[in-house]
């Protein structure tokens, strides 16, 4: 990038930052304030409020099957409408600024309407504007094919607009202005004890992005760690410090003495699909995860118990908004891969202790077990990595389990 763009900031604004006319015009107070400073800035929004959800519901009511094509179109409106009037209210400040839909800020993506990927980003009209002295408000969340049809990049996607345009104008850092002061050791909403972090690594944070902690959208984090791009999540409300996410190598913390466990993530949507003595056997597993994969539904957890008769019991969780697809496609092939039957449920959820200090110190999972156990929280699947442990377990729980783990491990204490 060229030299006038030194120094450039980009700024995102999340929808509960953005739900109401008052706020629209307060987060604009805080735009045109860093913009006075004279440095080039780019402010990502969202849409307001729920507005995302409400336009979902409303297509639903006018069609069982919204095609994916139109979805996007719609749901896009949302980013459009706050971007507009957050630059009307920059106008109505005196701060010279302009707004511009994904394609005009030459995001380009990939045609998987509702799980768009950016495949780059053509930044020519941005840089343009910039060297105008605007402000640039670019929708969160857009992207356009090369057909010119406009895509939506997945729930929570303005992160990763946000970090992915920081990463193509070569910002020093970007910053998520959310409706909480940072990133918690758990949700503050349902941890009152939760302690903000002052910083956190690439690597644990996409853990917990991709266990739930819906703050950050886990391809936000992916992209970051991928350009080195340090990113500050922080309150729109208030002006308290928030965490800065950077690469390991750059934290401040004691390298040996700090918690092996760093947080605690929780996510409430998850289903499960159990085929009932499936024979134990080369070939069923492929047979079953292929369709799945093919129809983009993404797998979580996956569990087999082996029985004595030589059948196993195997199940898998995925979101609850697949479970149907799931099931129509287990179906299709249980026949030929000789299933007795398959069972399902739908009121499920899972709850993650994350922390790369894990890896090297034993203990954790039996610790977690435990403090479950003690509190009559039945775990139906385990699934472990390196850096985490998850258990699924009744929705009904979850959020007990969060607060009994994050007491047991002691995270509301200083390191
Ligand atoms: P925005 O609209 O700004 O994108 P989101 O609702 O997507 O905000 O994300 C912010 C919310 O994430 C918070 O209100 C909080 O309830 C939730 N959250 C979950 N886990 C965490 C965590 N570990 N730290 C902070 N917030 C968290
Ligand atoms: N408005 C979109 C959503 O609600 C994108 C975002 O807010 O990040 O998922
Ligand atoms: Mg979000």
């Amino acid at each position: 990038m060229s030299a006038e763009l030194d120094g450039l900031t980009v700024q995102k604004y999340g929808g509960s930052s953005l739900a109401s006319a008052e706020r629209i015009r307060a987060a604009a107070r805080r735009v045109a304030r860093t913009a006075s400073s004279g440095r080039p800035l780019v402010v990502v929004v969202s849409a307001m409020g729920d507005t995302t959800d409400e336009l979902i519901g409303l297509a639903y009511k006018v069609a069982t099957r919204p095609d994916d094509r139109e979805m996007d179109l719609l749901l896009s409106t949302g980013e459009t409408v706050s971007a507009t009037l957050m630059a009307m209210a920059l106008h109505d400040l005196q701060q010279p600024a302009v707004s511009l839909t994904g394609a005009q800020a030459g995001i380009r993506s990939t045609r998987a309407f509702l799980r768009a990927r950016i495949t780059d980003i053509h930044p020519e009209r941005i840089a343009t504007e910039l060297r105008h002295a605007k402000v640039v408000i670019v929708t969160g969340f857009q992207g356009v094919t090369d057909e010119q049809d406009i895509t939506t990049l997945g729930r929570g996607g303005s992160d990763t607009t946000a970090v992915a345009l920081a990463c193509a104008l070569g910002a020093e850092r970007c910053d998520i202005y959310t409706d909480v002061e940072g990133i918690y050791t758990a949700d503050p909403r349902v941890v009152p004890q939760a302690r903000k972090l002052a910083e956190i690594g690439y690597e644990e944070m996409l853990e917990l992005a991709q266990l739930g902690a819906r703050v950050m959208h886990p391809r936000a984090v992916e992209l970051a760690e991928l350009y080195g791009m340090p990113i500050h999540v922080a309150s729109s409300f208030s002006e308290a410090p928030g965490t800065l996410i950077h690469r390991d190598g750059d934290l401040h913390m004691p390298m040996e003495i700090r918690k092996a466990v760093r947080g605690i993530a929780h996510d409430t949507d998850v289903a499960r699909v159990t085929l009932v003595r499936v024979p134990d056997q080369p070939g069923v597993a492929a047979a079953i995860f292929e369709p799945l994969a093919e129809a983009g539904i993404s797998v979580d957890t996956i569990a087999q118990s082996s029985g004595a008769d030589g059948t196993t019991d195997l199940s898998f969780t995925i979101p609850s908004d697949s479970l149907e697809r799931a099931i129509s496609l287990t179906k299709s092939v249980s026949p030929q891969i000789g299933a007795a039957s398959i069972d399902t449920a739908d009121d499920l959820a899972k709850v993650s202790i994350v922390g790369t200090g894990m890896q090297s110190a034993p203990g954790y999972a039996a610790r977690m077990f435990r403090t479950l156990a003690r509190a009559g929280i039945n775990i139906n699947i385990i699934s472990t990595s390196d850096i985490r442990i998850t258990c699924v377990v009744p929705r009904t729980r979850v959020e007990d389990a969060v607060r009994e783990l994050h007491a047991a491990f002691e995270l509301d204490r200083e390191d």
